[in-house]
């Protein structure tokens, strides 16, 4: 389904979804391509010359609305992003929660949009600086977190006074028509919002040509951020990218393992490792390695694989078939290239399911030849390299493009401080394996993008600031 200009549409091309987890057909969307995109984008643009004027308490209060449609309707919200992306139920209810939280501190803030007065040079002068939305955003989503990706773009951009037009991903729009059935009544006014589902490259073209687009946000892989931001270029549009990471997760001999142990399994096993944030290369300071990587494989083979609809199910499927085999691919290379395998290893098939399962994994003795220390994983797979000095460890971790997230243990406060500002990352969880919160700037440095979700941070994407210089005599 379609969503433009207030109202839904049918077509007659269409898209099959599918359940990562079984690999069988969910159900099929209507589809639209550059004219659909087109028509979104004008109404949005006609639509912004109300809403870019409304209060931030009228804002506020359609934020709100939606907000309670949204959470009337959590567990329906959950299900379907389970159904669609294969996480399991508990972790889908957490991402329903996570992304209703978007609208609840943005509607907050669209009434807490302030200005600055200056001082000025001349004492017959008024300076001031106002804050007015951006206009026209196009937003593009990935699969991952197919409902929060969204909320964490639209809720700010709607706060600001901007007006929206959002292609999610191809393989998880069934929670974009949710979300937006709950901005439909909402009242949410015409044109406000707009859903074109359809082919990426048809609709991110337009996005990015257009000249009413006034700011492109994405989340996604670093290669197709690079051709957004080089297709914006010659319309200066503003740019939030949200690209790829290679999180360092280094654990020192003064750390707490059995905390450290534990986080792993959050930041590398949530979401089966399709996170932007998830671990990539565990660094265990040579002299706790063995005793970490015993206990890490432990707790790792007692992971339960399978359908994320069951009870008791920790990871759930990859997203489709070139996942699995990417995974695959990566952990035969690091077997070739001298590392162990403590658990796991092998694509894992379910008896009553034919879904894209792989076996929770753990490497020992990984190396910097490995193809998994520099390509994203997005997979369940855990390697475990040593280091013997904070300097060596440091140099190594900041070694990489991405610059999104990066993780310490210690015990040791000085060096927790002298980690945190050691390391080139947008994201620095010291003892910490979850550090996303709503209020926090969520972004990266170096090929991890620019700009930030989240937080009063999140808000200013979706603003210019205007400077007006009155002359009083
Ligand atoms: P991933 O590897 O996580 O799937 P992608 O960058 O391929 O990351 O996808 C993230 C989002 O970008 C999805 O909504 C996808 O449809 C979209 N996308 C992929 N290719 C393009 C493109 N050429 N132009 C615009 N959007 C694209």
């Amino acid at each position: 389904m379609l969503y433009i200009n207030g109202a839904w549409r049918d077509s007659a091309t269409k898209l099959n979804v599918l359940n990562p987890a079984t690999g069988k057909v969910l159900t099929a969307v209507a589809t639209g391509g550059k004219a659909e995109t087109q028509e979104a984008i004008a109404s949005a643009k006609k639509a912004f010359a109300t809403w870019g004027k409304t209060t931030g308490n009228e804002r506020s209060n359609y934020l709100s609305k939606a907000v309670q449609l949204m959470k009337e309707r959590s567990k329906e919200l959950a299900e379907t992003i389970t159904l669609e992306n294969g996480k399991p139920l508990p972790d889908a209810t957490r991402e329903v929660a996570g992304a209703i939280g978007f609208f609840e501190w943005y509607a907050e803030e669209a009434k807490r949009i302030y200005g600055d007065t200056l001082p000025a040079s001349d004492p017959d002068k008024q300076l001031m600086v106002i804050r007015e939305p951006v206009g026209v955003c196009a937003a593009i989503t990935p699969w991952n977190f197919p409902l929060s990706m969204i909320t964490r773009k639209i809720a700010p951009a709607l706060a600001a006074g901007c007006t929206v037009v959002l292609k999610p991903a191809d393989v998880t729009p069934l929670s974009a028509i949710k979300v937006f059935e709950c901005f439909h009544e909402a009242g949410l006014p015409a044109g406000v919002a707009n859903l074109v589902i359809g082919p990426a490259e048809e609709i991110g073209s337009e996005m990015t040509r257009n000249p009413d687009v006034r700011k492109i946000t994405f989340t996604g892989s670093t290669r197709v951020g690079k051709k957004l931001m080089r297709d914006s270029a010659d319309t200066v549009k503003k740019i939030s990218m949200e690209l790829g990471g290679h999180a360092p997760y280094v654990v020192f001999e003064d750390a707490e393992i059995d905390a450290a142990v534990n986080g792993v399994l959050v930041s590398k096993f949530i979401n089966a490792g399709q996170t932007c944030i998830s671990t990539n290369r565990i660094y265990v300071a040579e002299s706790i390695a063995n005793e970490f990587s015993e206990k890490l494989a432990a707790k790792v083979s007692a992971l339960v694989v399978g359908n994320g609809l069951e009870e008791g199910v920790n990871v759930g499927p990859l997203i489709n078939q070139a996942a699995l085999e990417k995974v695959q691919h990566q952990v035969e290379d690091a077997v070739k290239q001298g590392g162990k395998v403590l658990t796991g290893g092998k694509i894992f098939t379910l008896e009553k399911e034919s879904g894209y399962f792989f076996e929770p994994t753990v490497i020992h003795y990984a190396n910097d030849r490995m193809q998994i220390t520099t390509e994203e994983t997005f997979g369940p797979v855990a390697p475990i390299y040593t280091f013997q000095t904070e300097e060596e460890v440091v140099e190594r971790a900041n070694h990489a493009e991405y610059g999104l997230a990066a993780y310490c243990y210690t015990k040791d406060l000085g060096r927790g401080l002298r980690m945190m500002r050691a390391l080139e990352f947008g994201i620095v969880g010291i003892n910490d394996p979850a550090p996303a919160v709503v209020q926090a700037p969520f972004g990266g440095v170096k090929e991890s993008g620019t700009g930030k979700e989240g937080g009063k941070y999140g808000l200013e994407e979706y603003l210019e600031e205007k400077y007006v210089s009155i002359y009083m005599k």
